[in-house]
Order: structure tokens, then C-alpha cells, then sequence
């Protein structure tokens, strides 16, 4: 099903996330501290390690894969909505090693920044609540 919502540009907000930290649970918890219910995330930057998920579409689950070496953030992307009325961020990395291999996937908590730039462009309009999709079994926009 096809359902596509107007939204108006309302605030960016640009930095750099702590050495350290967790990736994900860093630009989560920018999104709820700065009120980002709906919006778009991108970042470069590099990770001491990651972790990241491939979804198997017939067992309609995560799998989950580690790497454990520093890597670029060649391109991170993804989206701010809402699930159980909280913002949740969904994104996707595509990282890179020393010889510019790629690997890629949903990123999961377990990925270690080593430095980061993150961009997040927050909107108003109508908020997106995830809720169980039957075909897919994943938490889609309603
Ligand atoms: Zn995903």
C-alpha cells in the first residue's frame, strides 16, 4: 500500500556525536532530547566496531552480524518516526574498511563511534507511528 504525507522542513540540526558512544542510541537520544518526532538522519564519519542487521524475509527476523574492526561511515541514512510514542530512529550504514570494501545493513545498538558528524533534519506535519505490518512482520508506518 501506497500512502505518502506532506511534511514542512522545521529545524536542522548539525554536530558531532562523542567518541565512544553508542551510534544509534547517540542520534536516538538527540531526537528526543531536541523534540525530533519526525525527520531524516545522514552521518559520516568512522566506528571502532559494528554491528549491524540483515532481515530474513521468510523467518521474519533479524539477523544480527558484528564486525569487529574500525570502519568508515562511508553513508549512514535514515529516518525518525515514531513507535510506542516515542522517536525511533531507523537507519541504514553502509561502512567501509582499508581496502574499501563495503558491508552494509540496518544499524543495530553495538556500533562504537570513533568520530561522527551527524545531520538531522526535523519536520512537522503528520506523525508516523510504527505499528506490526502482517505481510512483511516488520513495525511499519500505519
Ligand atoms: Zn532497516
Amino acid at each position: 500500500m501506497r500512502r505518502i504525507l506532506p511534511v514542512r522542513p522545521r529545524q536542522t540540526l548539525i554536530g558531532r556525536l562523542p567518541h565512544g558512544g553508542d551510534l544509534l542510541e547517540e542520534i536516538t537520544k538527540i531526537c528526543i532530547e531536541e523534540g525530533v518526532r519526525l525527520g531524516t538522519v545522514s552521518a559520516i564519519g568512522a566506528v571502532q566496531r559494528a554491528r549491524l542487521g540483515y532481515y530474513l524475509q521468510r523467518e521474519r527476523e533479524y539477523q544480527f552480524f558484528t564486525l569487529n574492526e574500525p570502519l568508515e561511515i562511508a553513508s549512514l541514512s535514515g529516518n525518525v518516526s515514531l513507535k510506542d510514542k516515542e522517536p525511533f530512529v531507523h537507519a541504514h550504514a553502509l561502512l567501509s574498511d582499508g581496502n574499501g570494501r563495503t558491508f552494509g545493513g540496518h544499524l543495530a545498538p553495538g556500533t562504537v563511534i570513533f568520530a561522527c558528524e551527524v545531520v538531522i533534519a526535523s519536520c512537522e506535519g503528520t506523525e508516523l507511528e510504527r505499528e506490526a505490518d502482517d505481510a512483511t512482520g516488520l513495525p511499519l508506518w500505519k
